[in-house]
């Protein structure tokens, strides 16, 4: 017998992590840290506190280079591996006990001003985009929170204040570059690998790792942002009223909704605090003078007190919510779609909120349609632009012992709800342990995209992430 045959898991996953040491370390130009190294602690953790890992090896990568070398050699080693943009993966995909491949020392964003494209390396943080393309009197349609990473976003859709105005970020991608589980350097465009390019819009990070993205930028500098707090007894009239009006409501306008406890500080008028609400969030992207009567009526069934409504510069807009989730907080979500609000779901909704067990959770509410909508669903892999609502139940607090708590409120709710939903997910709203929806995010698109990862990742090396894993596999398995 071998003295392989008798090694725990711990021991094989130690001896595969220092072979990729040795293959790396006379050539890698970034950092390898290990247990132990002063920068190990920081570079760790990731964004939701719930997922603690102690990855055997962190290769924070300089350049592209790096990136190929780091592939080959944990492909060879058989590590279990992690890639890691901006570390915000609510289900916690961007670190494991193996390596951990961290982009954050590639965050270059390169604007050619007059033809409106920028190219965007795969550790940006939405925040590196919007300040370089601010100066330019452009932007990258995005998220909502400057310190998610673009990667993570972008490859599973991404959805933000500019989505009906503009489409989701993945529309905005007209070409990339990523490094293949042989470690190639692959690039991809509508003329260029065009399967691949089509699975990596929406697919997530099944197909390798991206160093760069091509994307479109368009002019915008300053938006209106109102906001506003309805009180209890109005919820559903707001919701009905949301339901009805967005429908109808110009490409220029997104109104999103979270229903929530209001917090207990100066700027909520005395007596909402602590109190259910849902709060307003409306943005109006076209000129001042004609966005007036839509946002007075979104506002109309607020609290008088609460309403506040001014024209912003685009990023103040993209950093307005950056302190509302904060790093290492305690997170659990679980989403779904809707194609219509009935009665009965806001009554549901309503209730769920007094059910909360945290003043820091709430139920983001986000309408779709718009340009995004007006996309062929067979353009990208991205799994539904159909069903106008999305809803996001996320809880957020910061006291271990209330762990158990918090995440049977969001599964308690989601059941209830779940019955009145389409069938589907948004990818990027999904925990780690919903593998069992990953075929339904991405229903018709299934097939297809097990086609190209078969073609591109056969043995499954990029396994960490909302995993379509390869035909060889599926059979396997079965
Ligand atoms: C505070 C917060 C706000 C958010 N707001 C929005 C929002 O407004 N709109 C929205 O659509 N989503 C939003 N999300 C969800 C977000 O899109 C996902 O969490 C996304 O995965 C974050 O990307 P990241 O690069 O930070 O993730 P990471 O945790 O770094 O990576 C997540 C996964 O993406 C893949 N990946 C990352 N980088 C690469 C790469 N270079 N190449 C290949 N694969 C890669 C890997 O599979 C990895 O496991 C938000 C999340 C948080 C935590």
């Amino acid at each position: 017998m071998f003295a392989a045959d008798h090694m725990t898991r711990d021991q094989e996953m130690i001896k595969a992590s220092a072979d990729v040491y040795a293959s790396l370390h006379d050539r890698f130009s970034g950092d390898l840290l290990r247990p132990g190294d002063s920068a190990y602690e920081d570079a760790r953790a990731i964004w939701n506190g719930m997922v603690s890992r102690s990855p055997r090896l962190i290769a924070r990568c300089a350049g592209v280079a790096d990136v190929q070398n780091a592939v080959r050699a944990a492909s060879q080693a058989g590590i279990l591996t992690a890639i890691r943009c901006g570390g915000h993966s609510l289900a916690g995909f961007s670190t494991c006990d193996g390596l951990v491949i961290d982009l954050s020392r590639m965050r270059e964003v390169t604007v050619d001003a007059e033809r409106r494209r920028a190219w965007v390396s795969g550790g940006c943080l939405l925040g590196s985009i919007d300040t370089a393309t601010q100066k330019a009197g452009l932007v990258f349609p995005s998220g909502v929170v400057s310190h998610t990473g673009a990667s993570g976003l972008i490859l599973g859709g991404g959805t933000g204040w500019l989505t009906r105005r503009f489409g989701l970020s993945c529309d905005n991608v007209v070409g990339m570059k990523l490094v293949t589980s042989n470690g190639s350097l692959v690039h991809c465009s509508g003329a260029d690998n065009a399967d691949l390019f089509w699975a990596l819009r929406g697919g997530g990070g099944n197909f390798g790792v991206v160093t760069e993205f091509e994307v479109k930028l368009h002019p915008l500098t300053s938006v209106v942002i109102a906001e506003g707090l309805c009180a209890e007894p109005h919820i559903r009239g707001l919701l009905e009223c949301w339901r009805d009006f967005m429908a109808e409501a110009p490409f220029d306008l997104k109104w999103n909704i979270d229903l929530r406890l209001a917090p207990k500080t100066n700027k909520v008028p005395v007596e909402l605090r602590g109190r259910p609400v849902a709060s307003s969030s409306i943005i109006w992207t076209g000129d001042t003078e004609s966005g007036q009567p839509y946002l007075k009526r979104a506002l109309s069934l607020c609290n008088p007190d609460s309403v506040r409504s001014k024209v912003s510069s685009f990023l103040e807009l993209q950093t307005m919510a950056d302190l509302d989730f904060p790093h290492g907080h305690r997170y659990y979500t679980k989403s779904g779609y809707f194609n219509d609000l009935d009665d009965a779901t806001i009554g549901r909704l309503v209730e769920a909120v007094s059910t909360m067990h945290s003043w820091e959770s709430q139920i983001e509410l986000a309408y779709l349609g718009g340009t995004a909508a007006q996309v062929a669903a067979t353009e990208t892999a991205f799994g539904d632009r159909s069903a106008p609502f999305i809803m996001n139940l996320l809880a957020s607090w910061s006291d271990v012992s209330a762990d158990a708590d918090n995440v049977s409120w969001v599964r308690g709710v989601f059941n209830k709800l779940r019955p009145a939903m389409k069938p589907g997910v948004y990818v990027n709203f999904m925990s780690g342990d919903e593998q069992d929806r990953v075929p339904e995010a991405y229903h018709e698109h299934w097939d297809r995209l097990v086609a190209v990862k078969s073609h591109y990742d056969p043995k499954n090396f990029f396994r960490l992430n909302q995993n379509v894993p390869p035909r060889r596999l599926r059979q396997e398995m079965l």
